[in-house]
């Protein structure tokens, strides 16, 4: 499944968050209760109130969403790419997730003490991208060496991924992360500079953790933040932390009544995973039957045997083709049937590429 690391400084609020994320009654959603992999990893189902339209005209026993998993990566401080603090173990964890989740401090405690004296959410991303470039410029000044004698030694690996490195050590050079190159790659480049592994090149996606009181407009830190986060391709969401571990105590049903009360329209996880789904380029699919109703989580471009091998890797070696309704048609319509009365009901080949929404049905030799 897909990984979000939690980063930030010291006294940010991830661990609070990453409590109140895991412990939701909406995160441990029924059928799957919370269940830890690891000490620090918890996996959430990702909020869709689109299974719930399906699954009550799918007449289905049960609803299972598509889960992500959050990991509590703790142990950043100044100085963490020489080392310091839990540095080389920090780092490591790092280059394990698809995306990090930064979370800042934008809320004023002069009882909580921040490790750079003064509440600047602006700062302390550089203080932290800082340690993750250092340690990307390193690690790409030892590679390039040996990519620039292969390449010159007509390697064909070696030649692709030549400029690709060079690129990315221009860009860490000139003091900023290899991630501002994305947008201009086709999806050869991208494919390049994902093997690369860099910690730099990962999807970011900044939350601005703020006071109770700030939760439905921000603030001018969370504002600062969200200008910085444009000029680098990374997202931003405003969430308060405090505001989540209360609702991760309350009982699903007084959840709405408290969010109306703090002005806020959805609970901070939905708001957060919808980012990360955004920022990672993922879409949902469905399938829907009697038994379950149920949702998938892919890449954004997937074709439709890639889809059908995340239920089933012989899904996808015995693809034939894949029963698909798009999610306004099985809704609009009324279901299966229905939508195959009104030609809605498509019948899609290997090269179809999947939308977010679409209800599918997989036929495959086995
Ligand atoms: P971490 O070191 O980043 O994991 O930070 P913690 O989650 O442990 O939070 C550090 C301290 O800040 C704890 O005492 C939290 O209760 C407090 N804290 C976290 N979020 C908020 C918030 O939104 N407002 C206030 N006032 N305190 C918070």
């Amino acid at each position: 499944g897909f990984r979000c690391g939690i980063v930030g400084l010291p006294n940010v609020g991830k661990s609070t968050l990453f409590n109140a994320l895991t412990k939701t009654a909406a995160a441990q959603a029924a059928n799957y209760p919370f269940c830890t992999i690891e000490p620090n990893t918890g996996d959430v189902a990702v909020p869709d109130t689109r299974m719930k339209a399906i699954a009550s005209i799918a007449k289905s026993a049960n609803i299972i969403p598509t889960r992500i998993t959050f990991v509590d990566i703790a142990g950043l401080v100044r100085g963490a790419s020489k080392g310091e603090g839990l540095g080389n173990q920090f780092l490591a964890n790092i280059r394990e997730v698809d995306a990090i989740v930064h979370v800042l401090r934008c809320f004023e405690d002069d009882d909580i003490t921040h490790v750079e004296g003064k509440i600047d959410p602006v700062s302390d991303a550089e203080t932290v991208e800082t340690e993750l470039m250092i340690s990307d410029l390193e690690s790409l000044e030892r590679r390039v060496v040996a990519t620039r004698k292969k390449a010159t030694g007509k390697d064909k690996e070696a030649q692709t991924q030549l400029p690709i490195m060079e690129k990315a050590l221009e860009v860490l050079n000139d003091g900023k992360p290899v991630r501002v190159l994305v947008d201009g790659f086709d999806v050869d480049e991208r494919r390049e500079l994902r093997n690369l592994n860099l910690l730099t090149s990962k999807p970011v996606l900044y939350v601005c953790n703020v006071a109770e009181g700030d939760a439905a407009e921000g603030n001018h830190h969370s504002q600062a933040v969200a200008k910085m986060a444009e000029t680098q391709g990374a997202g931003a969401v405003v969430i308060s932390a405090a505001i989540e571990a209360e609702i991760a105590q309350l009982p699903e049903a007084d959840v709405a009544e408290y969010l109306d009360a703090m002005g806020l329209a959805e609970p901070g996880l939905d708001k957060l995973i919808r980012a990360g789904y955004d920022l990672l380029e993922l879409i949902t699919y469905f399938t829907a039957g009697p038994k379950e109703t149920r949702a998938w989580t892919v890449n954004k471009g997937s074709k439709a045997p890639q889809a059908a091998g995340v239920i089933h890797s012989d899904f996808e070696k015995g693809f034939i083709r894949a029963q698909t309704i798009a999610y306004d048609d099985y809704v609009g319509l009324g279901g299966e049937v229905a939508a195959k009365e009104a030609g809605k009901a498509r019948d899609e080949g290997k090269e179809y590429v999947v939308s977010d929404g679409d209800v599918m049905l997989f036929k495959f030799n086995v």
